[in-house]
């Protein structure tokens, strides 16, 4: 980024954006659910195997929703590739209209930074928002047509794993791109507020997918 076009000063420069925000925004939609491990736990990239041993030797397994359900090593790589592939396919062609989108909804890219209390309210805003229309959308693709034209690939992962998590038709991947982006886009924020947004959501996902339930 040359210093002239920089939208930050020198500070704020050295501790951000060194990668422009499509990347970054990218980057941190993607490299959440590949760095999770199978258990869901955040523990950092390993082999799978190696993962799952950890996962059990960090006493996790009671916490599993089915303990007999075991995936071996190749079905995992296979869902990894396949969310691989779908994420060459569909979302690095949206990063092309990323920056335009988020200029357009009014989200803001320079100074002044935002506030802990505005960055906190509008993320209740957007996991609100988030909340509701992900349900009736989720429903609406529970529906017969929904369903199988659609919806089924998600689900073809009855006993999930944290890569399951953004498995899905390349159809889905647009339609429940929409719950995330309509917080953002009914009360827009800062930048830094937005990728926070995308990291929580995508850990809320990964949770919800994990196939381990630590509460409740
Ligand atoms: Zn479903």
């Amino acid at each position: 980024m040359h210093a002239r076009n920089c939208r930050f000063p020198p500070l704020l420069t050295a501790i951000n954006p060194t990668p422009p925000p499509p990347v970054a925004t990218a980057a941190t939609h993607k490299m959440l659910p590949f760095n999770s491990n199978r258990g869901g736990c955040y523990i950092p990239r390993t082999k799978p195997d190696e993962g799952r041993d950890t996962v059990r030797s960090l006493g996790f397994n009671k916490y599993k929703i089915q303990p007999k359900v075991r995936l071996t090593s190749s079905e995992m790589f296979r869902c990894y590739a396949d969310v691989m592939r779908m994420f060459v396919l569909v979302v690095v062609p949206l990063q092309f209209v990323s920056y335009p989108s988020i200029k357009m909804i009014g989200i803001q890219t320079g100074l002044p930074l935002p506030s802990v209390w505005e960055i906190l309210s509008q993320l209740g805003v957007y996991f609100m928002v988030e909340d509701y229309t992900n349900y009736w959308l989720h429903r609406f693709l529970h529906g017969k047509w929904g369903y199988d034209k659609i919806h089924r690939v998600h689900h073809e992962y009855t006993a999930p794993i944290g890569f399951a998590s953004p498995y899905a038709h390349w159809l889905e991947i647009l339609i429940l791109g929409i719950p995330t982006f309509l917080g953002p886009a009914i009360a827009p924020g800062h930048m830094i507020t937005f990728w926070l947004w995308i990291v929580l959501r995508q850990i809320e996902s990964i949770e919800t997918h994990s196939g381990y339930v630590c509460y409740g």
